[in-house]
C-alpha cells in the first residue's frame, strides 16, 4: 500500500469523551480507509493510535484512493491497523 500525500481536508477538533471510554491503546496505527468507488483498501494518510482518534473529530476528509477515484469519508470509515514500521 502507498501513502498517498494529496490529502485535501483535514478538520479535527477535540470531542469529549470521558477518560474511561477511551481505549487504552496508545501505539502508532495507520488509519485504513476503503474506497467507496472500488472497494480497495489504503491508507488514509493519518497516523495516530486508538486512543488520540477515539477524541478527534473527523469530517469530509477528501483522499483520492490508488485507483484514482475521490470521494469523502468520516471518522466512520476509517479502520485503525497497528503500524508495522
Ligand atoms: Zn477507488
Amino acid at each position: 500500500m502507498k501513502t498517498f500525500s494529496d490529502v485535501v481536508t483535514l478538520e479535527s477538533e477535540p470531542v469529549e469523551v470521558s477518560e474511561a471510554d477511551l481505549p487504552k491503546d496508545t501505539l502508532p496505527h495507520d488509519a485504513v480507509l476503503k474506497c467507496k468507488t472500488c472497494g480497495i483498501e489504503f491508507l488514509g494518510g493519518i497516523r495516530t493510535n486508538p486512543r488520540s482518534f477515539a477524541t478527534t473529530t473527523l469530517i469530509g476528509y477528501t483522499i483520492k484512493c490508488p485507483n484514482g477515484h475521490i470521494n469523502s469519508y468520516n471518522k466512520a470509515d476509517f479502520t485503525l491497523r497497528k503500524a508495522t514500521e
